[in-house]
């Protein structure tokens, strides 16, 4: 079977570029990723949670010396408030 995104690519929604390739990623939990982007057309930032798919090329992790801080920081702040709202989750089960 074809993977038609085999690298977790996205769209950007400010220009509408497509097959915009994340530039970094941090895992969320042990069955996802948080993908970071940054578009080379119109320079938006964003981020994208993403199950892992087997085979799939998971992006570098951004470290202290990743060259887009703004992009390594958005992750970052996803990936907190993704592990905030599981905890949430596992403390108010109704
Ligand atoms: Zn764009």
């Amino acid at each position: 079977m074809t993977d038609h995104n085999p690298a977790y690519a996205d769209a950007c929604e400010r220009c509408g570029q497509y097959d915009v390739v994340p530039v970094a990623a941090i895992r969320d939990g042990d069955t996802g990723i948080v993908a970071g982007y940054r578009c080379p057309n119109c320079r938006a930032a964003w981020t994208c949670g993403w199950g892992i798919v087997p085979g799939r090329t998971i992006p570098p992790q951004p470290g202290p010396a990743f060259p887009d801080q703004h992009v390594s920081a958005l992750l970052h702040e996803q990936a907190a408030v993704n592990r905030a709202h599981k905890h949430t989750a596992r403390q108010d089960p109704a």
